[in-house]
């Protein structure tokens, strides 16, 4: 036992005060030929834990007093050497020095880690005056960003925004639209067939009403938007494209007028071009509405003086629309005599050269970053 370096044993009588009786128990330190009780050593941890001064001593302290060979570990073994009716008493003591040394290292330990962070983020702040890393950023094609708009609008006044296949049946792109098989409308409208005569790329986004109206089977109010691409067989020049944009809308409804074609073209031409912007209507001819108009707007950038983007007429034609055709209602399931709509389609490329100065329509499919940065919309603000 004396080599383990402690002996513990029962001394009875160390003094005549009540503090000393209670610690009967003394721990004999050969290697530095010290005597002391198990107060003493509860002072000695105080007198340390008053001294320590970073996580690093307080550690050093642990491992002294709790580790495996640390002072409370070995005393705590040596209950064994006890004299029996003594053991409650000297177990008792050594737990409650345990005690004493475990809230004092904790407390310490959490005051110091927190100290250590603290410190930690204090030497780590971010300097803001340093420059960024350069990140590229994307933006929306103008032609998508011109859609989304009108979608919303749209969205505001109860429509839907529908969608429809590309590859389409000539009855749907055509017949149904009151064009039949060798109607001279059809020329102005010519396009890429796929299989035969009777699957086609679709010439307009008209065919998506047709397709509402039939999956709609007579129910109202029909209310829709339809954009998408459409093809048709023309060369490509600052105007003109075998593929472009189309926004179609469709409403049908009981007791649905030209007024209400033209309040609702109002309210898109305004939110896009500006509130002082006037809508027109000029009396015009499609197979499918009836009676069918064009669509000007008031030139937004002369204010009607005159200028080249109204070739000095001082209006700008921006859709085509009219009366659903009563044919049209007809076919797609909905009785003329009781229900009435009214249909509008705008060229997306258009409105967006317009809107955004733009002359000439391949830019938006031209995937020249220098070009399409020309017209950038300045909501976001990019790196060259
Ligand atoms: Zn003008």
């Amino acid at each position: 036992m004396e080599n383990k370096g402690y002996l513990i044993y029962e001394v009875g009588i160390l003094g005549g005060n009540d503090k000393v009786k209670t610690n009967l128990f003394v721990l004999f330190v050969l290697k530095r030929r010290k005597i002391m009780n198990i107060e003493d050593i509860r002072k000695e941890i105080e007198k340390e834990i008053d001294a320590v001064k970073d996580l690093k001593e307080l550690n050093e302290l642990h491992v002294k007093y709790l580790s495996k060979k640390g002072i409370i570990t070995e005393l705590n073994s040596h209950i064994k050497d006890v004299p029996n009716d003594k053991k409650k008493e000297f177990g008792m003591e050594v737990n409650s020095l345990r005690t004493y040394f475990n809230e004092n290292y904790e407390r310490l330990r959490d005051k110091f880690e927190e100290e250590l962070l603290n410190s930690k983020l204090e030497s780590e702040t971010i300097d803001i005056s340093l420059p960024s890393t350069k990140v590229s950023m994307g933006s929306p094609n103008i032609l998508e960003k011109l859609i989304e708009e009108v979608e919303e609008v749209f969205m505001s006044m109860g429509y839907d925004v529908v969608d429809g296949p590309e590859v389409e049946e000539d009855k749907y792109n055509f017949e149904m639209l009151n064009i039949p098989k060798g109607h001279p409308a059809r020329d102005a409208q010519d396009t890429f067939y796929i299989e035969g005569e009777e699957i086609l790329l679709r010439s307009q986004t008209s065919p998506v009403q047709v397709r509402t109206m039939l999956k709609g089977k007579g129910e109202v109010p029909v209310r829709v938007i339809c954009p998408g691409k459409t093809y048709r067989r023309d060369d490509d020049d600052a105007t003109h494209s075998h593929q472009f944009m189309q926004i179609e809308g469709l409403l049908v409804d009981k007791d649905i007028s030209l007024a209400d074609l033209k309040g609702t073209i109002d309210v898109i031409v305004k939110k896009l071009f500006g509130k002082d912007v006037e809508t027109r209507f000029r009396p015009s001819y499609y197979q499918f509405t009836e009676p069918s108009v064009e669509v000007d707007i008031s030139c937004f950038n002369c204010k009607g003086k005159g200028c080249n983007i109204c070739k000095h007429t001082g209006w700008i034609t921006i859709a085509g629309a009219g009366m659903v055709h009563p044919n049209v209602l007809r076919m797609s399931g909905y009785d003329p005599d009781i229900w009435s709509g009214f249909a509008f389609g705008f060229g997306a490329e258009r409105m967006a050269m317009l809107k955004y100065d733009i002359n000439d329509l391949r830019v938006f499919y031209n995937t020249d970053l220098r070009e399409v940065k020309n017209f950038d919309r300045g909501e976001i603000s990019n790196n060259d």
